[in-house]
């Protein structure tokens, strides 16, 4: 690809500036009025709790329902996403700048004194834009860490099948695009499925809305995650049999754990009693799960988001680094991140974690690490 033809490519055209912002003003709108299990998210400092509305799912099938419908009739071409790829991100990018800017002014201006909105100010500049000054901010009443993380996600699969529509437009469509697109289509639902579960995630309940966390949602989940489908828009991959069912077993064996695992701490977290895998839990401390998944590694839901990762790429086949380029970004956060995990758990859970950690030695894969 020549500069030339990269720069101007880059350039953000009115086309993907109205594709962005009708996508948010959907999600803004589709957020409030349909109806969804509101759920509480976790005590803040000053005993306030934030409520949530997930009805992230009921959004996306509608969407997708409308975008269906629409390229029917030819009110929007199935391949908007996938023919602009590189404008939609610049212009996703200057948004992020943007919203951050708006942030960061709205931060230092706060005098608000509640957990979710108080600034967090260090004084250095640079630290608070990257990090953030306030927990859960709002516009208009939308919790915007909330919606960010659900418009990462969601602009995700509409990458997905715009690329979908391209390959079956041009005529490639090969059986490594539908493992791919299977694999993410199922991971993204059951993301939505399970939307509740993130209100009780580190993203929600400990970071502050920063530029780390606006450019992640909005840029690094949509773009990123699905380069093994713009490459195998590029590049075709003659998958044997026996690597397809062996790529489904990856996909398959890293969702159970990761969801498993996931989904066992919810449960633990509001029942401290209720049966895992059929039996009583080892509990330690009275507040440490030591059973399931939780009592052969101290992440195994790491390891199976991290098998699931794989998966997503295994059927790029292994000419090419670059398709491989999100399990090995998440490696290296999922470890860094277990690490500082493992840092605060320490010092809220003291010797009940020591305890833990005698017990259950493995950080994140049994025998290994
Ligand atoms: P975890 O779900 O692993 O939560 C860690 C917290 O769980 C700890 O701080 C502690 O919090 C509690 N905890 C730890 N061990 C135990 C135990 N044995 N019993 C009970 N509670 C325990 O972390 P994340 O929020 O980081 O991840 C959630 C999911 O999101 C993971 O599956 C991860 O793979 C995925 N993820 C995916 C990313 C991606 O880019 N694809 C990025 C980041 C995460 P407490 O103080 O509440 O007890």
């Amino acid at each position: 690809m020549d500069l030339g033809f990269l720069l101007k490519a880059l350039i953000p055209s009115w086309n993907s500036v109205a594709v962005l912002m009708i996508f948010f003003a959907y999600l803004a709108v589709a957020g409030s009025i349909l109806p969804g299990k509101l759920v509480p998210g976790v005590t803040l400092q000053d005993g306030s709790r934030l409520h949530y509305c997930c009805n992230g799912l009921l959004a996306l099938l509608l969407l997708v329902g409308l975008l269906g419908v629409g390229s029917k009739v030819n009110f929007v071409s199935p391949t908007v996403i996938s023919d602009g790829g590189l404008e939609l991100l610049s212009a996703t990018f200057i948004f992020s700048f943007l919203a951050m800017m708006v942030l960061y002014a709205a931060g230092c201006r706060s005098q608000s004194k509640r957990s979710s909105l108080k600034p967090h100010i260090t004084g250095n500049p640079i630290h608070d834009w990257w990090y953030g000054m306030q927990l859960n901010p709002q516009f208009m009443g939308i919790d915007l860490k909330f919606f960010f993380v659900r418009a990462g996600m969601m602009g995700w699969l509409l990458i997905n099948l715009s690329i979908l529509a391209k390959s079956v437009q041009d005529g490639t469509l090969s059986q490594s695009m539908i493992l791919y697109q299977l694999f993410s289509v199922l991971y993204i639902l059951d993301y939505f499925v399970h939307e509740e579960y993130m209100t009780s995630t580190w993203d929600i309940i400990a970071e502050r809305l920063g530029f780390m966390l606006v450019f992640g949602d909005l840029v690094w989940i949509p773009f990123t995650f699905s380069i093994q489908g713009w490459w195998l828009l590029n590049n075709k991959v003659e998958m044997t049999t026996a690597a397809a069912i062996a790529n489904c077993f990856v996909f398959l064996i890293g969702y159970l754990v990761f969801r498993g695992a996931n989904k066992q701490k919810h449960i633990f977290k509001k029942n401290p009693k209720a049966l895992i895998w059929g039996k009583p839990p080892k509990v330690i401390g009275g507040k440490l799960l030591a059973s399931g998944y939780w009592g052969i590694a101290r992440h195994s839901n790491y390891l199976g988001d991290l098998l699931v990762a794989l998966s997503f790429s295994l059927p790029c086949g292994i000419s090419s680094p670059i398709p491989y380029f999100y399990p090995i970004y998440l490696f290296i956060l999922l470890v860094w991140r277990e690490r500082r995990d493992e840092v605060r758990c320490a010092e809220k859970y003291k010797d009940v974690w020591a305890e833990y950690c005698r017990l259950v030695p493995w950080r994140i894969f049994p025998y290994l690490y």
